[in-house]
């Protein structure tokens, strides 16, 4: 399954210590994040992430771009909704993309936690099946 993540900066520290919980989940899987975001989590996880641009520099973008190629399963990505950030269409642009190709996308934790275990329990497997 290839997952994508993506975290404004005050919620990086949920998304390290989230993969931080799951790390065991998210290795089986193959992992993208735009560039802060990938860094962080490697470094605090070990995992092994393809890191994008950053999202500011259209990080985002470059995984939207891989949504509308049917390329990602999951996007986990972690929104603050309380600061206006000045590339907030791109964001807007990435979830369009997402409800048209019908990706799974966890925009908080709670979400994400769904997500996770449904991961872990291979309810997410067909994915796998319809993209081949
Ligand atoms: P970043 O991008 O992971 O490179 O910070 C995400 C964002 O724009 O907040």
């Amino acid at each position: 399954m290839n997952i994508a993540l993506i975290a404004h900066d005050s919620k990086k520290e949920l998304m390290v210590q989230f993969c931080i919980a799951y790390c065991g989940v998210l290795s089986r899987h193959n992992l993208c994040a735009t560039g802060t975001t990938g860094k962080l989590v490697a470094e605090a996880t070990g995992l092994n992430i393809q890191r994008y641009l950053s999202g500011s520099q259209g990080g985002d973008q470059q995984i939207g771009a891989r949504i509308s190629c049917n390329e990602i399963d999951v996007l986990f990505f972690f929104r603050d909704p309380l600061n206006a950030k000045a590339h907030e269409p791109n964001e807007m642009t990435l979830l369009r993309l997402s409800d048209v190709h019908n990706i799974p996308v966890a925009t908080n934790i709670a979400t994400g936690e769904a997500l996770i275990h449904a991961l872990e329990r291979g309810d997410l497997d067909w994915r796998d099946i319809v993209r081949t």
